[in-house]
């Protein structure tokens, strides 16, 4: 099995302004000073944060992710941001498919597809988010689900960096989490997918997301194909998300 760095990643989703953001990076940036941090931090602030942090974050190690992008790479498409414009403010990931994008917006596989497409040809690293609802765990379909997100939003994927991030739906937001056994399995799913998609599937961060927060982070994190957590809620305040990054 190929080793892989885990990484935590905080999505602010729309939470934290400006001076609220900074504050956080600085007071991260004092916590982790002297320390020696096995994982690495990303974080997602609103676009409208990018550049500032990027900035202070400089030298850092923290990568920063954007929420969203355009599929387009620019024109007439009014109030969308494209993948130039987020790279050239300091963006290194995006996030696509997140369920909150899927359900309030209506963003399907095709259109998701082309997002991670734009996402890689403009130089940046998709973190493809995947993840069934109750309704479908109940109905015993979860892996068939999951995998038809995989198989249609990566189609058409290059040799590229990914990331992978399932994110039961059921979990997000809900102070719900899977039990570390529910995301082994998945995520032992998720692997034999990637592997047999791609040469390169084995090198795959694949991050659990869904009410990650201190006091359960070390045993998600203690699955050996756990390779790292996406946090919602918990990513909102610097202690809290150290201490997900330091379990
Ligand atoms: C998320 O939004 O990706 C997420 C996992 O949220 P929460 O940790 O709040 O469930």
């Amino acid at each position: 099995m190929a080793v892989i760095e885990q990484i935590i990643a905080g999505n602010w989703k729309m939470n934290l302004t400006l001076t609220q953001g900074q504050g956080f990076i600085d007071t991260l940036l004092t916590r982790l000073k002297g320390k020696e941090l096995s994982r690495k931090l990303l974080l997602a602030p609103n676009f409208t944060l990018l550049s500032a942090l990027a900035q202070r974050c400089a030298g850092s190690g923290i990568g920063l992710v954007a929420q969203n992008c355009a599929f387009q790479a620019a024109g007439a498409f009014t109030g969308e941001t494209s993948v130039a414009m987020l790279k050239d403010v300091g963006a290194e990931y995006v996030l696509v498919g997140h369920s909150e994008r899927r359900q309030i917006f209506g963003e399907r596989d095709d259109l998701l597809r082309q997002k991670v497409n734009a996402v890689v040809s403009g130089g940046l690293i998709p973190i493809f988010c995947v993840g069934e609802s109750l309704d479908q765990r109940q109905g015993g379909e979860a892996f068939d689900v999951v995998i038809s997100q995989l198989r249609c939003g990566l189609a058409e994927l290059p040799d590229s960096q990914l990331i992978v991030a399932y994110e039961p739906v059921w979990a997000i937001g809900t102070g719900r989490t899977a039990t570390p056994e529910d995301a082994r399995s998945m995520h032992l799913h998720i692997r034999e997918f990637l592997v047999s998609q791609f040469s390169w599937g084995e090198r795959v961060p694949i991050l659990y997301g869904g009410s990650a927060k201190p006091e359960n982070a070390a045993e998600l994190l203690a699955q050996p194909e756990v390779n790292g957590l996406l946090v919602g809620g918990a990513s909102l305040n610097p202690e809290s998300f150290l201490q997900i990054a330091m379990a």
